[in-house]
């Protein structure tokens, strides 16, 4: 199997998966991830943010050609924008027993029919709460989490220390114009990240946007 793309029945299994991740961001979040592995071997990926497993199938695609792991980071109840009443709320996701959202069962799915069991794993719980425990250096960081001003700054302050020297952070949703979009990943995340000058733009894609940490 080639790698230098996501191709085949990957491909297609991350077309037909819910979730907010356009094609060509897809593919840009891929050779970014092949890029970041061969600037920092052997460090593990980690998403903040995979609801359904869209983004994580792409990104899993180019960990398992690195040989690291990929640890996707979400609680599956949905941000604030995916709930009832909100802009992307999806009523197939909501678990008729507890009334609460539940993305589990499809990013399961989702990794097990494109055979990343053994490359993606998932750590179901609260970003912030994950971020304190962790400490291992990350090749590449993926932000796609909850796109409040809180969540986003969160994430910035537990997440982003763990990048490694020469690794990759990249931002999903960031809109420099804010008729395009909500502000709190490129003000609480991107702007910070940059004003901090531990990190440089690679490239830009979309709303997609990736750094590279230079000290
Ligand atoms: N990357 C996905 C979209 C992510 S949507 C794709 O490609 O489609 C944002 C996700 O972030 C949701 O699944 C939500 O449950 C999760 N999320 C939001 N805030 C979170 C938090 N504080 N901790 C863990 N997960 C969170
Ligand atoms: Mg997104």
């Amino acid at each position: 199997m080639t790698h230098d793309a996501l191709t085949g029945q990957r491909r297609r299994t991350a077309l037909a998966t819910k979730g907010f991740m356009p094609e060509d961001e897809g593919d840009a979040l891929h050779a970014a991830a092949l890029a970041a592995a061969a600037s920092v071997p052997s460090a593990p990926m980690l998403e903040v943010g995979s609801y359904c497993g869209r983004s994580t199938i792409w990104l899993g695609d180019a960990a398992e050609a690195a040989g690291v792991l990929l640890f996707a980071v979400d609680h599956h109840r949905g941000s604030e924008e995916n709930q009832a009443g909100w802009e992307h709320h999806d009523s197939d996701v909501v678990d008729e027993r507890t009334g609460s959202m539940d993305t589990l069962p499809f990013f399961r799915a989702a990794i097990h029919d494109t055979a990343l069991e053994d490359t993606v794993v998932a750590v179901v719980g609260r970003s912030p709460l994950v971020a304190a425990s962790w400490t291992t250096p990350l090749s590449l960081l993926f932000i796609d989490g909850g796109h409040g001003d809180e969540p986003a700054m969160l994430d910035y302050d537990g997440w982003t220390p763990h990048v490694a020297v020469g690794g990759t952070l990249a931002i999903h949703d960031v809109f420099p114009d804010p008729a395009d979009g909500g502000r709190p990943p490129y003000e609480r995340i991107y702007l910070p990240a940059i004003e901090s000058g531990l990190f440089a733009e690679l490239s830009a894609t979309g709303s997609l946007r990736v750094l590279q940490r230079l000290r």
